[in-house]
């Protein structure tokens, strides 16, 4: 197997990795009800989506 002839160093190795990163989830209030959602996704609370009832999710408190 070849070895290579001067490995990258702990610093280097650590130095370019620290790029690497998960992008945070962007969120929005949803105008029907407020929670946060993310753009452009029918909200999950109200299951409200351009003004309009989608998922017909029944509350039980009535
Ligand atoms: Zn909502």
């Amino acid at each position: 197997m070849a070895v290579p002839q001067r490995r990258t160093s702990k610093t280097a190795k650590r130095l370019r990795r620290g790029h690497y990163k998960l992008e945070s989830v962007a969120l929005v209030a949803c105008p029907h009800c407020g929670a946060l959602v993310r753009p452009h996704h029918v909200c999950k609370e109200c299951g409200y989506y351009k003004g309009k009832d989608i998922l017909h999710l029944k509350k039980e408190e009535e």
